[in-house]
C-alpha cells in the first residue's frame, strides 16, 4: 500500500518533470538561447499544478520527518551501561503488548516463611517473541516510522509506536510493579 503510493508519486513527478524539461528546452531553443526570466516564469505559471505537486510532496516529507522524530523521541533512552547478564535468581515467562517475553531478575527480598520473592529487580528482558511459536520477532519501520514486528515463521504481525527496547523496559517495569503490589497487599 505504502509502496504503491510511493511508486505513484514518483511516477507522476517523473512524468511531470519530463514534460517540464522538454517544454523548457523547446522554449529555450525558440528564443535562441537567450536566458529570459520572464519566459521561464510564464512556463512556471503554465505548470502551476507541478508546483502544487512539489509543495504537496515537500509537505509529505516534512510531516513524515516530524512524525518519525516524535516517535523516536518518545522511546526509552538506552542506558549508558548495558547489563552483561550472568547468573539470575529468578526467570519469568511474561506476556505483554501482544508478545511473549523472557525476564531475568535478582531477588532483593525473600519471604522466608513462604520461600518466595517479595521484591525483585528485573535485570534483563529478552524478546519480543511470537505468541504462537516463541520465535523472535523481526523489527522494521513503517513509512511513518512506527515499529513493525513480524514473526518469520507464522507471519504474526503487530505495528506499535514503541521500539523493542522501550517494550522491554515496559515489561520489566510491569513485573517489578506486580511484586511491589504484592508487598503492599500484606
Ligand atoms: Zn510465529
Amino acid at each position: 500500500m505504502v509502496t504503491d503510493i510511493k511508486n505513484f508519486i514518483i511516477g507522476v513527478l517523473g512524468s511531470l518533470f519530463a514534460t517540464f524539461l522538454t517544454t523548457y528546452i523547446i522554449h529555450f531553443e525558440q528564443f535562441e538561447g537567450s536566458f529570459n526570466f520572464k519566459e521561464i516564469w510564464s512556463i512556471v505559471i503554465n505548470y502551476t499544478f507541478l508546483i502544487y505537486w512539489m509543495a504537496a510532496l515537500l509537505l509529505l516529507i516534512m510531516v513524515r520527518r516530524f512524525i518519525r522524530n516524535r516517535i523516536d523521541k518518545s522511546q526509552t533512552p538506552y542506558p549508558m551501561v548495558l547489563s552483561i547478564g550472568g547468573f539470575h535468581e529468578a526467570e519469568f515467562n511474561a506476556e505483554g503488548h501482544g508478545f511473549k517475553w523472557k525476564a531475568y531478575a535478582d531477588v532483593k527480598q525473600w519471604d522466608r516463611s513462604m520461600n518466595e520473592p517479595l521484591d525483585i529487580h528485573v535485570d534483563r528482558v529478552k524478546g519480543p517473541y511470537c505468541t504462537n511459536d516463541f520465535r523472535e520477532m523481526k523489527v522494521s519501520r513503517t513509512y511513518w516510522g512506527r515499529y513493525k514486528y513480524k514473526c518469520p515463521k507464522c507471519g504474526y504481525k503487530r505495528i506499535l509506536l514503541k521500539n523493542a527496547w522501550t517494550l522491554k523496559c515496559d515489561i520489566g517495569d510491569e513485573i517489578e510493579a506486580g511484586y511491589r503490589d504484592k508487598v503492599n497487599a500484606r
